[in-house]
């Protein structure tokens, strides 16, 4: 019946059917546990007609054509260069912090003497992290790295992670930069935006071809058994190509115990006013227990709609019971040598294709995942 069986219809999954049931000809299962496709970019309107996003604000930006092009095939956009403030105290204060920020916390002469002293160590237009930020010995730099470590990290950071910024790795730290310009916007990326009429209907269209079945609310472990010497597809050994974009240690049972995860507390809130904070996102970096606050009109463009709806996102640390969602992975020695022992028993089916944010214990943004999936599928598909 089948040629490929992909578990997951999040982009890693989408992406992947849709390349190996157009460029390879293949006939393609897709299994998705949850009732919906689109994985952790699923949007949907709420009650009040307001497009959400059921599991967090997801902007895409590439500077990928290729990637770009591809999914333009089944969306067009809604492009903007995507700005977050941080609420410290009674100011509204750009991120990633830039030299604008600087110039709205200290004076002008102040200001101006720091940014010509960021600018000859790091250079126009760099993008330092924190941590080296800290590391500078002039006392002006000091100063301001104390700032934006105290203010922008330090208890965001806790908040989210559960602990200190110096001791998770540089890479999860690096993600929010300090930005030697002038540059208020999030991403550096080429292209920024959001699907024009959401992710779901561009999911739709990138699963809508006649060598593509999808079976929403049905987990894989239904129809697919891992436990013994081959891939056994209801029952029957399954020599083609699987490609599994779930959790590794699911596969597995958690039979060495459970990947560590950062959860998020999603709490949505609809109110009968034009706006609530003139932002699509607002970060918390030294108050309040949740994260940030999103307003979905300004991130979608909805600027007409009737009321407002807005979300706070509240971290905890996941436990996997039933309702949580692994969100991030968390970047640690012991965590990739866990992850290795799953990894290690999916050796023996060579056909069995490890795929995407929860398979690979990573993160990824939607482009970079994109980008794989096609990869990946570009090969498959030749065999
Ligand atoms: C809060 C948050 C905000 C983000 N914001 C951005 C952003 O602004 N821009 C950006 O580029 N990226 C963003 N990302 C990253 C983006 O969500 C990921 O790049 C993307 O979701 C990865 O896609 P995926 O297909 O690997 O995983 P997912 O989207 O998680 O899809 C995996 C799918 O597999 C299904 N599945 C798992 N196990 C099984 C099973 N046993 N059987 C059947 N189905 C199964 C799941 O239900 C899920 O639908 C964000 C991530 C988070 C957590």
């Amino acid at each position: 019946m089948y040629d490929c069986i992909i578990v997951g219809a999040g982009i890693a999954g989408a992406a992947a059917a849709r390349v190996l049931a157009e460029e390879g000809g293949k006939r393609v299962l897709v299994t998705e546990r949850r009732s919906h496709i689109g994985g952790n970019c699923y949007d949907r309107p709420d009650d009040h007609g307001i497009l959400i996003h059921e599991y967090g604000p997801h902007i895409f930006h590439t500077d990928d054509d290729e990637v770009r092009a591809f999914l333009s095939r089944f969306t067009e956009w809604y492009d903007f260069g995507h700005e977050v403030v941080a609420k410290v105290g009674d100011q509204l204060l750009p991120i990633p912090f830039n030299l604008n920020t600087l110039h709205l916390i200290f004076d002008g002469e102040k200001a101006s003497r720091i940014e010509k002293k960021l600018i000859g160590a790091y250079g126009e237009g760099s993008r330092v992290n924190i941590m080296r930020l800290r590391e500078n010995e002039d006392p002006d730099i000091q100063e301001i790295a104390d700032y934006v470590y105290r203010n922008v990290f330090l208890y965001y950071t806790m908040k989210q992670w559960g602990q200190k910024p110096e001791e998770i790795s540089p890479e999860v730290t690096g993600r929010v930069p300090v930005v030697i310009s002038r540059d208020n916007r999030y991403f550096k990326d080429v292209y920024q935006g959001v699907p024009l009429h959401g992710y779901t209907p561009m999911f739709e269209r990138m699963l809508d071809h006649e060598n593509i079945e999808v079976m929403t609310d049905t987990d894989c472990a239904d129809l697919l058994d891992f436990s013994g010497e081959e891939i056994r597809f209801r029952g029957k050994p399954f020599a083609g190509a699987v490609v599994y974009t779930g959790a590794v240690d699911e596969l597995f049972g958690c039979r060495f115990g459970r990947l560590p995860y950062r959860s998020l507390d999603f709490r949505f809130e609809h109110l009968d006013q034009e706006s609530f904070q003139d932002h699509s996102v607002v970060n918390y970096t030294v108050s309040e227990d949740f994260t940030r606050i999103t307003e979905f009109k300004f991130l979608t463009g909805q600027r007409d709609a009737c009321g407002t709806t807005i979300v706070r996102e509240y971290p905890f640390a996941y436990t996997g019971a039933e309702g949580e969602i692994p969100y991030y992975a968390i970047l640690a020695e012991e965590n990739e040598r866990l992850y290795e022992k799953y990894r290690a028993l999916t050796d023996r089916f060579s056909h069995l294709h490890l795929l995407g944010r929860l398979a690979e214990y990573k993160y990824y943004n939607i482009d970079a995942m994109c980008r794989k999936a096609m990869d990946l599928a570009r090969r498959l598909a030749a065999q």
